[in-house]
C-alpha cells in the first residue's frame, strides 16, 4: 500500500527561518500549477492501492476546497484510494474559516494540521508567523466545528529568546485544546535565514544546549501525563490516532511524491522531481519527465535508511523484519559498537528489537552514525 505526497509551494508570507521548497502565492501561477499536477498524477495512474494522501507545503490551505477537491478526485481515478484512507491537509491557522474547513471536509480532506508553533504571540513575531496564538485557537475550535475528529499541532521549541518555562506554557496551552496528534520540532536555523541576521541584530538569543533537553524532555513528561503516547522523535499522539502518512517514512514504506521537489521511494527506487515551481509546470506541459533524480539505492543504503528511519520510533526496529528483508542480523553486525550506548541507557536492546531511550532520542544522530557505512572495527 503506498502514500502519496501533494506538494502546494505557495505562501501568503515568507517565514524569517524557512528552508522549505516555497514561493509567494501567485493566483496565475497556482491555476497553472494545479492543472499540472493533476496531470503529473493522472499519467502515473497505474492503479496501485494507496491508503494516505498527504497535502504538505507551502500552505496547502491556500487552495480552494475545489480545488483540493480536484487533486482528491485525480488521486482516486489513478490510485486504488482505500475506503477510510487518510487525507491530511496542512494548514495554516490564518487561512482557514469555519466554511473553507467544512468545504476542505466536503472535498475529502479527514485530518488537518495546523502550523501553530507557538501559543505566545511574542514568539511568533519573532518567527515572522502571520497568525496570533488566538488565532491559532480560533483554526483549531472552527477545526472541530467543521467535524475534524483528527487535528494535529506542530510546535516549535528552541526558539530566540525562549525559556524552558515559555515553551512549557506552550505545551500546556496545546493541551488545553486537546488535538489528536502533536509534533514538537526544534527550530533549525540555516545559515542563510533572515532569522540570523534578525537574531544579531536584536541581540536575541538561544537558550543553552541543556534548556533544549529539558525542554524535549519537559514537553514529553507532560504530554505523557494528559494521556498522549510518544510514537516518534518528534511526534505524539492519542492511541490510534499517529500520522498513518508520516509512519510509511518511518517503516520502510513506499511513498509517491507529486508536485515540485516531491520525492518518490518505491521498489528500492529514489525519485526527486524539479524543485522550480516554474520549471516543475513547463515540464509537464511540454510532456517532458518531471524527474531530476533517479537513484537505485544499494541493498547497503536502504538498510541504513530502514534503520534511522525505524529508530526514530519508540518501538525501535524489529530485528527480525530486518533480518527477512536485508538479510542482516543487526545486532551481530553492530552489537559491538552498539553496546557502549546501551551501557549509558541510550539505547535498548532486549533481543527482538532495538530502541532509543528519550535520552538516546537526544542523541539519536550520535547513535545512528554507528549504521553509516560497514561496522567500524
Ligand atoms: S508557512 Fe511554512 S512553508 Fe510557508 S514560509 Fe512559513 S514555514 Fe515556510
Amino acid at each position: 500500500m503506498v502514500g502519496l505526497y501533494v506538494h502546494i509551494p505557495f505562501c501568503s508570507a515568507i517565514c524569517n527561518y524557512c528552508n522549505f521548497n516555497r514561493g509567494l502565492f501567485d493566483a496565475d501561477l497556482k491555476q497553472r500549477y494545479l492543472r499540472a499536477l493533476e496531470r503529473e498524477i493522472r499519467g502515473k495512474a497505474d492503479g496501485t492501492p494507496a491508503d494516505t494522501v498527504f497535502f504538505g507545503g507551502g500552505t496547502p490551505s491556500l487552495l480552494e476546497p475545489s480545488e483540493v477537491r480536484g487533486v482528491i478526485d485525480a488521486c482516486r481515478d489513478s490510485f486504488k484510494l482505500t475506503a477510510g484512507a487518510e487525507i491530511t491537509l496542512e494548514a495554516n491557522p490564518e487561512t482557514v474559516t469555519r466554511d473553507r474547513l467544512r468545504g476542505f471536509r466536503d472535498a475529502g480532506v479527514n485530518r488537518v494540521s495546523f502550523g501553530v508553533q507557538s501559543f505566545r504571540d511574542e514568539e511568533l513575531r519573532r518567527l515572522s508567523r502571520l497568525h496570533s496564538a488566538r488565532r491559532a485557537q480560533e483554526a483549531f475550535e472552527m477545526a472541530r466545528e467543521a467535524g475534524f475528529d483528527n487535528v494535529s499541532l506542530d510546535l516549535m521549541m528552541w526558539l530566540p529568546q525562549q525559556t524552558i518555562a515559555q515553551w512549557l506554557s506552550s505545551i500546556e496551552a496545546l493541551i488545553a485544546l486537546g488535538p489528536d496528534h502533536a509534533s514538537l520540532y526544534l527550530l533549525e536555523i540555516y545559515p542563510n535565514a533572515p532569522l540570523k541576521d534578525t537574531m544579531a541584530r536584536s541581540r536575541w538569543s538561544l537558550a543553552p544546549d541543556d534548556d533544549a533537553a529539558e525542554m524535549y524532555l519537559g514537553a514529553l513528561s507532560r504530554l505523557d501525563d494528559a494521556g498522549y503516547v510518544q510514537y516518534e522523535i518528534s511526534n505524539v499522539a492519542k492511541p490510534g490516532r499517529e500520522s498513518r502518512h508520516n509512519l510509511k517514512y518511518w517503516t520502510d514504506g513506499e511513498w509517491v511524491g507529486f508536485g515540485c521537489g516531491a520525492h518518490s521511494t518505491r521498489r528500492g527506487v529514489r525519485e526527486k522531481n524539479i524543485a522550480s515551481t516554474e520549471d516543475y509546470v513547463q515540464a509537464v506541459n511540454a510532456g517532458m519527465a518531471v524527474e531530476t533524480e533517479r537513484r537505485v539505492l544499494s541493498v547497503q543504503e536502504q538498510l541504513e535508511e530502514a534503520v534511522f528511519m525505524g529508530l526514530r520510533l519508540a518501538e525501535g526496529v524489529r530485528l527480525d523484519g530486518v533480518r527477512s528483508r536485508y538479510g542482516v542480523d543487526l545486532w551481530e553486525r553492530y552489537g559491538e559498537d552498539l553496546t557502549p550506548f546501551v551501557d549509558q541507557r541510550l539505547v535498548i536492546y532486549d533481543g527482538g528489537a532495538l530502541r532509543l531511550t528519550r535520552s538516546g532520542m537526544l542523541l539519536a544522530n550520535e547513535v545512528m552514525s554507528v549504521f553509516i557505512g560497514p561496522p567500524v572495527r
